[in-house]
């Protein structure tokens, strides 16, 4: 039976958590998001962590070798030994060639890349129709989730407001630092082969759909490379 190792990746909006989740449970591999990773080594206070926390403080990006050392050490955890997913790593070709050059035949080698595709437009109607939650940060959206009372949350009776950010200009800006960054890591997985594109501007039910007949096509071929 093949290893699930893949990679999830899409811009912010395009439902990479949601679907991060959904994979974890169904194929019960481990999610190993770089946020998570940073997060509890910095509270476990590791070497790394505080390698990390000095660059973090001093308002300067983490290296690519810090953050490397962390993906891999997680990788060598046992919950990986049946496959995993990660989730907002790497960043940039840097990170793919070293990531590469340290699971490229071994048992962790890297298998499938699920890339989440999503329609400009449509993500920013999303985002500038979505309202959250002052109080407990629910997040409504005033045309497709509209809360029963406008501008009061249905949980806690909390006012409901518009995220300063949430505007086509920023959106347009995140977007295009996005693609800036990954697409020369797509470029590069393309080229391998390992990329499997999914329309996430689908409900959320199709594009889940679509997530499994990727996994489960890669999971059931046998073919070997
Ligand atoms: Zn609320």
């Amino acid at each position: 039976m093949k290893k699930l190792n893949m990679l999830i990746m899409g811009p912010a909006g395009s439902g990479k958590g949601t679907m991060s989740e959904l994979i974890e449970k169904k194929y019960n591999i481990a999610h190993i998001s770089t946020g998570d990773m940073f997060r509890n080594e910095l509270k476990n206070n590791t070497e790394l962590g505080q390698k990390a926390s000095s660059y973090m403080k001093a308002g300067l990006l983490v290296p690519d070798e810090v953050t490397i050392a962390m993906v891999v050490k997680r990788l060598n955890q046992d919950d990986c030994n049946d496959g995993y997913l990660l989730d907002g790593f790497p960043r940039s070709l840097v990170q793919a060639d070293v990531y590469d050059a340290k699971v490229i035949g071994t048992p962790k080698d890297l298998g499938l890349v699920i890339n989440l595709t999503v329609d400009e437009e449509l993500l920013i109607s999303r985002i500038e129709n979505r309202r959250i939650c002052r109080s407990c940060g629910a997040v409504y959206n005033v045309v497709t989730l509209p809360s029963k009372v406008e501008g009061v949350c249905d949980i806690c009776g909390g006012e409901l407001y518009q995220r300063a950010d949430d505007n086509r200009e920023s959106l347009k800006q995140r977007m295009a630092s996005y693609y800036e960054e990954t697409a020369p890591v797509l470029e590069h997985y393309r080229r391998l082969g390992l990329i499997r594109d999914v329309n996430a501007s689908q409900s959320i039910e199709e594009v889940w759909a679509d997530v499994q007949k990727a996994i489960d096509e890669f999971l059931n071929n046998e073919e070997v490379l």
